[in-house]
């Protein structure tokens, strides 16, 4: 264990909440006060009973309102997270060919879960360098394309696309979504975890499906493919139209999902949502690309993340350093991502995250800057 140099920041100069990872993510202050004050007639209450079913209606309505969903998308809920939803896709949602798009931690998962799908055929997987977006190539015999709204690992958007044919696209939305803003009409299931710009907590996966999906998932589970029940989306897909989860689900994480689904559409929907992100974005990369130490990680402007900065920091200064000064001053989980392996920070400036405090983030890398140099 390196000792951490002992460097104060001024309370002046602190951001006012603490909070920058990139997952789990801010929780709202107010979605937590909400939570608190209804949790007597709400948490431990049965999810098979109108107090949760009609809390579980209002954020799957919310969420095709903040999505801007064309008619007949639905969403479909269901318990553990994303990398859950990657085994159920393998199961209910590709039918033999996938094409993977990878570049970074999350899209290289999902694509070895199809590749190691017994009942499936060889993905084709086309694969760029960290911190790039490889583009999709149109083929008659892909079945579903696969690639994330945002790679949280590096810090990249993909632009959310459909290809020529009619393969189903899959978008892994889990950090981009009510961070960025996409046309729904262009993904048939964008699936996400709650704990990213959701503003909630893990466990849950949320999908929203267009009719063309749902009638994938009808078709399969006809088959005699077996799967899972924790992992059949035609389970999960009979109980989300009904307002419910097939088994137990985490009530405080329904419930502040909802909170920032309501927040964002009270304010004006996916574009107050993103334009706070934008706002923060320009601030930390203006920052980042004026400082001699400090350089953005991806380069090419048009797929730099507004929800998820990596910085690469000068060889001279140490980010393990930095970031661990941060946290002994409350700020925290600014690291980069372990396995990229880089002299690197990672900010999250999803919504919950005041841009008034990502100014103030920078003021305070500056300072522990100043202070090691
Ligand atoms: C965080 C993340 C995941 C994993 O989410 P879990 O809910 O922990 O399974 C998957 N994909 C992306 C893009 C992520 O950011």
């Amino acid at each position: 264990m390196t000792t951490i140099p002992d460097i104060t920041i001024p309370d002046s100069m602190r951001p006012l909440d603490g909070r920058f990872g990139s997952g789990p993510s801010k929780v709202r202050s107010e979605s937590v006060a909400a939570l608190a004050a209804e949790a007597d007639t709400f948490l431990g209450t049965s999810h098979r009973q109108d107090g949760v079913k009609i809390v579980v209606s209002a954020l799957r309505n919310g969420l095709l309102e903040m999505f801007d969903a064309p008619d007949g998308y639905q969403i479909l809920m269901g318990n553990g997270g994303a990398t859950l939803f990657w085994d159920a896709a393998t199961f209910g949602l590709i039918e033999d060919t996938a094409q993977m798009l990878v570049s970074g931690e999350f899209s290289s998962k999902f694509a070895k879960a199809v590749a190691l799908a017994p009942h499936l055929g060889d993905p084709e997987v086309i694969e760029g360098e960290p911190g790039t977006a490889p583009a999709m190539i149109a083929n008659d015999g892909v079945d579903a394309y696969c690639y994330p709204h945002n790679e949280t690992s590096t810090g990249v958007a993909f632009p959310v696309v459909r290809p020529a044919g009619d393969g189903l696209v899959l978008v892994d939305a889990t950090s981009g979504a009510g961070g960025l803003r996409f046309d729904a009409a262009n993904a048939d299931v964008y699936y996400f975890a709650p704990q990213k710009c959701f503003s909630s907590d893990g466990g849950l996966w949320i999908a929203l499906c267009s009719p063309a999906a749902m009638e994938r998932i009808d078709t399969i589970a006809a088959t005699d493919r077996w799967m899972p029940e924790i992992l059949n989306l035609k389970t999960a897909m009979d109980n989300s139209l009904k307002d419910q989860t097939y088994n137990t689900p985490a009530l405080a994480t329904i419930y502040l999902a909802l909170k920032y689904t309501e927040w964002v559409n009270e304010n004006g929907g996916l574009n107050f949502a993103a334009g706070r992100s934008d706002q923060s974005a320009a601030t930390l990369y203006g920052w980042a690309n004026a400082r001699d130490y400090a350089t953005p990680f991806v380069q090419d402007e048009a797929i730099r993340s507004h929800v998820v900065a990596t910085i690469d920091l000068d060889e001279s200064i140490d980010a393990d350093t930095v970031v661990a000064v941060l946290r002994a001053n409350g700020i925290l989980d600014t690291s980069g991502y372990r396995k990229l392996g880089r002299n690197q920070m990672r900010i999250s400036m999803m919504p919950s995250v005041e841009p008034s405090d990502i100014e103030a983030l920078t003021h305070c890398i500056d300072h522990v800057v100043a202070a090691l140099r």
